[in-house]
């Protein structure tokens, strides 16, 4: 199954609506984390940490369907944890889709394959599989042996059974790109929609010096790993591709993706958590973002991710007609 066109005319429909109402900061996605345990306990992942005080705690389907509206954004990513782990996750999935929202369904795959019968294929919904590299390479950042063979097995049965199937990937500034490109050639030829990139957040309170030279190094890695050469079908937009090649600058917009937790709403990002709140409005109040990102906050120096900087992109290219241009290509695939 392909990115649906109504995906893209939903989302454009959208922007444009908030837009005339004259609000400057609105989710464009949201993360919703139905729970925080997982079965896997992967190398750089903080939230099996972070949140193992409540990591028996389940959101249940209501609240999950609360918080969608309290946001109110077309697309929902639900993440977590693992979401397939959730005993509710086929019925949260179901309300979601019932209100013609758009799904992107997180998971590692090792319950893919057994999970598959809860859902239906259909353009409002794409399972993303996340694989950090080929067997060996995945199965030690997963540091479980099996889990690449496991995964791989899932996602083909999903495109077997007609299931939209993205896939996503962290880039470290030490990540092997032979080994990437061997990966995204696999997956193309599997014939999976997209392939998703996200940068690994890595904060650490180091002298400027150092934090500019990690982010410069991360540069260089996007730039080989994301090789336009190569043809491989990203899902990030290319304006967005283009920053992480360090061929364009943004400010962070993260709060086009406020992210729900079983403790509530994140804030400021879905990166940081300085505290939880209840009401999803204070992620869009504009004082918050003058204490928040590159320049302003030493942790966000380095960061680079999606959830703050994509939406960045495309706030940015409504006002320059060459960069929606491309923004329109590159969403179609062209
Ligand atoms: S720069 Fe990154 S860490 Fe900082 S607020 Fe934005 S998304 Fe969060």
């Amino acid at each position: 199954m392909k990115r649906p066109l109504k995906l893209d005319l939903t989302m454009a429909r959208y922007i444009m609506a908030q837009k005339a109402k004259g609000r400057k900061y609105f989710p464009f996605v949201t993360m919703l984390e139905p729970l925080e345990a997982c079965n896997l306990h992967c190398i750089g992942c903080g939230r099996v940490e972070e949140y193992k005080s409540v990591i028996g705690r389940r959101l249940t389907v209501e609240q999950s369907l609360e918080a969608v509206h309290a946001s109110g954004a077309p697309i929902v990513s639900i993440a977590g944890g693992e979401p397939l782990l959730h005993p509710q996750i086929g019925e949260i999935v179901k309300a979601i889709i019932a209100e013609k929202r758009f799904i992107y369904l997180c998971t590692n795959g090792l319950l893919l394959q057994e999970k598959l019968d809860l859902f239906k294929p259909t353009p409002y919904f794409s399972f993303v599989v996340h694989l950090d590299g080929t067997e060996k390479i995945h199965d030690y950042v997963t540091q479980r042996k099996g889990t690449y063979a496991t995964a791989i097995a899932g996602l083909k049965e999903a495109i077997k059974r007609g299931f939209r199937v993205n896939t996503n990937t962290t880039l470290f500034h030490g990540s092997d790109v032979e080994d990437l490109h061997k990966l995204f050639a696999l997956l193309t030829e599997l014939g999976v929609e997209g392939l998703m990139v996200s940068p690994g957040y890595a904060y650490k309170d180091v002298s400027d010096r150092e934090l500019f030279l990690e982010r410069q190094e991360s540069i260089e890695v996007f730039r080989k790993v994301l090789d336009p050469t190569k043809g491989f079908p990203f899902y990030n937009n290319p304006l967005y591709l283009d920053f992480l090649r360090g061929e364009r600058d943004y400010p962070c917009a993260a709060w086009t993706t406020p992210t729900y937790t079983v403790l509530g709403w994140r804030k400021p990002c879905y990166i940081l958590a300085d505290e939880h709140v209840e009401d999803v409005n204070e992620l869009f109040d504009p004082k918050l973002w003058e204490r928040y990102g590159p320049g302003k906050d030493r942790r966000c120096t380095n960061c680079m991710m999606h959830s703050g900087f994509e939406g960045a992109s495309i706030l940015e290219a409504l006002s320059k007609p060459r960069d929606l241009l491309t923004l329109a290509r590159g969403e179609r695939g062209g």
